[in-house]
């Protein structure tokens, strides 16, 4: 698409106020102190305030630099240092601190590390278990590179959902995420309900790209082919000028379409909107999978479902 033909800026529904005020101040103030990152407040994500009045925050650990170069993301690149050992009992205090209902944890990719910092992820479940029982967690892992011990080992610790973001349609993955295979992707999600087929997997979609309707549905049922529980679809929005252009802006009444859709072709949650993030209504999405969850009769075995990827 040429510049010409591309939108020149928001359109009035993506237009709001970034949050502030004192709770909100008492909170960054709270996470600066520990040397804590939310995705939050990295990616002035417009829905900080109505997450953290719900109960949920977004903890990114295992650094601030990412191994890796996604054309859509605004987090920093290039080596980091070891992660900080005490990271995950800090996050563990911050949760409880926040009186944190649902905590999500994330990490930028560390392919930099032997196991991409799946034993960090694993101590962080933990420690948050152990000290708030009653909170939900949720984990939005990288990859791995495809090592699946790892994944076994974050499973174990026993989070409440497993997220991985698909991210984009197949055709778009080497200028929006050139480091990633979209099969591994797929196969990620996979291996979670094969090892524990009761924890709910998750993944997320940006529109606006330049993907296509077909696409979009060719993935959604991908998605649900390996398993996939719940679904974000959320609008990518240009970090900044050297970030990969907004090819659409998709109107709210679309994704409220499309919410229907995948619905209705499965998912047992789906959040669609303008928006949506990987961590929105994260807590009202699991509830909603869970329940579907209890309704649907046995699913079908994943592997022959699977067998049509070909670059693993
Ligand atoms: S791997 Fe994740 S953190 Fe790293 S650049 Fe891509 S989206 Fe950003």
């Amino acid at each position: 698409m040429t510049d010409r033909q591309r939108p020149a800026g928001k359109p009035g529904w993506l237009r709001r106020r970034l949050p502030s005020g004192p709770e909100y101040e008492r909170l960054r103030r709270l996470l600066q102190g520990r040397g804590l990152t939310t995705v939050c407040q990295e990616a002035q994500c417009p829905n900080q305030f109505e997450c953290y009045a719900g109960g949920t925050a977004t903890f990114m650990i295992l650094g601030r630099r990412c191994s890796r170069n996604c054309g859509f993301c605004a987090v920093g690149h290039g080596p980091d240092g070891p992660p900080d050992p005490e990271e995950p009992a800090l996050v563990a205090q911050a949760v409880e601190e926040m009186g944190l209902r649902y905590a999500v944890v994330t990490s930028v990719t560390r392919d930099d590390l032997a196991d991409g910092g799946a034993s960090f992820f694993a101590a962080t479940i933990r420690a948050i278990k152990e000290r708030m029982p009653a909170t939900l967690v949720e984990v939005l892992i990288p990859d791995l590179q495809g090592d699946w011990t790892g994944l076994l080992e974050i499973l174990r610790a026993g989070p409440d959902v497993l997220n991985h973001n698909i991210e984009t349609v197949p055709r778009l993955y080497p200028v929006v995420r050139p480091g990633a295979l979209y099969s591994r992707s797929l196969d990620l999600l996979r291996q979670v309900k094969r090892i524990a087929p009761e924890i709910p997997a998750k993944s997320g979609i940006m529109l606006g790209l330049g993907e296509s309707s077909e696409e979009l549905f060719a993935t959604l049922d991908d998605l649900l082919a390996v398993g996939c529980d719940i679904l974000t679809l959320g609008q990518y929005l240009q970090p900044s000028p050297a970030h990969l252009p907004v090819e659409r802006f998709v109107p709210p009444e679309e994704f409220q379409s499309l919410q229907a859709k995948a619905l209705a072709r499965g998912f047992a949650g789906v959040a669609a909107g303008p928006f949506v993030r990987s961590s929105y209504q994260a807590e009202d999405l699991y509830r909603q999978a869970v329940e579907r969850q209890s309704e649907k009769p046995e699913q079908t075995d994943n592997a022959t479902a699977y067998a049509g990827c070909k670059d693993l």
